[in-house]
């Protein structure tokens, strides 16, 4: 059994800038005695004198005593010079985020401290294995990938190299854990598992709006009242800074030698250009200038309510919505075979399955109004609904009246393949599922880094089991035949989910 780094040890910390002084906190918080270094003169006391201001604070709020503070200041120092962290059995470089920086940072390092010191990065693009290498003892640099604010997101993710010790990677685990984070291990790779599973919810959302699925305030208010997500992609990069999330895209693209699955998003990259950064520059997706106002996503009116629907075979995850008819005292009469639509008078309305709208109506004759997953049927405040070309006024109203009827605010977006909740988990599970089929990280671990690192309501392949792999499975290959590009296809690994479902149940 592999232990943390024993409490009375020393934690060195290089570079005082925003993650180098919380992961400082966090650790001298968690009974170390650290030892700060930064390169800048006077950065590391800067950077001692913000957290003593930041835990006052919290004394005054009343989430710690005084004495605490006191204590916990009292094991805080500034470095003068990197030699001064020779006593340390841990250090954790967040310098900037330059490879040959950081290597020639390790190389100095290895001169200075002892034999058993692990050498830790927090870097959130770069190969583990590239800053070990050139070292005499490679296999003691290990991730430590820390989120922003440090002492406060719970992820950690523990990154191992190509010569990463088993054992240095248990001794950063365990660490993590005794600092009172959740740590998962994972296998070096371009983008971890948070910013690499990550990719395609924002990949999705600028190509949706590219593609004028909606404006970007009603698919952010999809993304959250649909999709459950705290924020959409939108409002998310206006806050990460628009370069600063493209960095993080162009990092994996290039690194990925450039799979077009990757591909950076062209509207962001002119964005960009144009200066519009998000809200550190006053304008990005969204106007924080004075007088910006955030637009109200847009709603459809309302529309007759039904007396009855018939509903053909089962609806999946939407089934609750038969529920809330009935409580609304709509009659649903109920057809046990069937592809699992619904049928309002000649309307029939169905869970996007990756085939837009149109084509549906196409092959079937009929005005046909699809609706977008969302992650509670019961709960959610909002529906995305798309209609078929051939829908006329009446068949739209239909579908809104239905959904206003069961307590929905209904939104239509153009007709798109996919539509916006489903298309995004599509991808994130496939993200998620790539990595699990390469051994990166167990599928836990991807399911807890997307829920404790970004927040997502739901481990994408814990929604995507939830809902079905086949139609996570189908909603790919509809996506990947409509736009005809290998940006969308299917993860080996979901297939293999498939048949061992139905190897189970045959
Ligand atoms: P920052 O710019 O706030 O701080 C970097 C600090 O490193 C500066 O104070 C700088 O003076 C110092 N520095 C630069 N070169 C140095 C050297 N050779 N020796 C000692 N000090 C040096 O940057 P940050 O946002 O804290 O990011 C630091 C690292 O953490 C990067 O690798 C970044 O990718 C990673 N990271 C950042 C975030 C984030 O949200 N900011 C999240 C996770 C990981």
């Amino acid at each position: 059994m592999m232990t943390a780094i024993p409490g009375e040890a020393t934690v060195a910390v290089v570079g005082a800038g925003t993650m180098g002084a919380g992961i400082a906190q966090l650790a001298a918080t968690a009974g170390h005695r650290v030892l700060l270094f930064d390169s800048r003169a006077d950065a590391a006391a800067e950077a001692i004198a913000g957290i003593a201001r930041r835990l006052e604070s919290s004394v005054e709020k009343g989430r710690r005593s005084a004495a605490e503070v006191q204590a916990i200041l009292s094991r805080l120092q500034a470095a003068s010079s990197l030699a001064d962290l020779a006593p340390a059995a841990l250090v954790i470089e967040a310098v900037v985020e330059d490879l040959a920086v950081k290597r020639e940072l390790f190389a100095a390092l290895e001169k200075i401290v002892g034999e058993r010191t692990i050498l830790a990065t927090n870097t959130s693009s770069l190969s583990i294995t590239a800053l070990a290498a050139g070292l005499s003892r490679p296999g003691r640099v290990v991730g430590m990938h820390f989120f922003n604010p440090a002492p406060v997101m719970p992820l950690v993710e523990i990154v191992s190299g190509l010569e990463t010790e088993t054992g240095v990677a248990e001794t950063a685990f365990h660490t993590a854990q005794a600092w009172g984070k959740e740590p998962i291990h994972v296998r070096n790779t371009p983008g971890f598992v948070v910013n690499r599973v990550a990719r395609p919810f924002y990949g999705e959302g600028f190509r949706l709006l590219a593609e004028g699925a909606a404006d970007a305030a009603t698919l952010d208010a999809l993304y959250r009242d649909c999709g459950g997500f705290r924020m959409g992609p939108f409002e998310l990069v206006d806050l990460i800074g628009l370069d600063v999330n493209l960095a993080v895209t162009r990092s994996v693209f290039a690194a990925c030698h450039f799979d077009r699955r990757y591909t950076p998003s062209p509207l962001q990259e002119e964005m960009v250009a144009a200066g519009r950064l998000g809200r550190k520059t006053g304008r990005g997706f969204y106007d924080y200038g004075e007088g910006g106002e955030r637009p109200e996503p847009a709603s459809e009116p309302d529309g007759p309510v039904p007396a009855e629907i018939t509903v053909e075979g089962h609806l999946g995850p939407a089934e609750p919505l038969l529920d809330l008819a009935r409580e609304a005292g709509i009659a649903v009469r109920w057809q046990p075979h069937g592809p699992g639509l619904v049928h309002l008078g000649e309307t029939v309305l169905l869970m996007t399955d990756g085939i837009a709208a149109s084509e549906h109506a196409a092959r079937q004759g009929r005005p046909v109004v699809t609706f977008d997953l969302c992650l509670d049927f019961t709960t959610a405040g909002r529906i995305a609904i798309a209609a078929a070309d051939r829908c006329q006024p009446a068949h739209l109203a239909a579908a809104a009246g239905l959904f206003r009827a069961l307590g929905k605010k209904v939104t239509r977006i153009a007709d798109l393949p996919g539509m916006v909740v489903m298309r995004t988990l599509a991808m994130l599970a496939n993200e998620a599922a790539d990595l699990a089929h390469h051994g990166i990280a167990e599928p836990e671990a991807i399911d807890l880094a997307m829920r404790k690192g970004v927040n997502y309501p739901r481990g994408p392949l814990d929604w995507a089991r939830k809902i079905g792999w086949l139609r996570i499975l189908e909603c790919l290959d509809h996506l990947a035949r409509s736009y005809g590009e290998e940006r969308y296809r299917c993860s080996l690994w979901l297939r293999q989910r498939l048949w061992q479902e139905a190897h189970r149940h045959g």
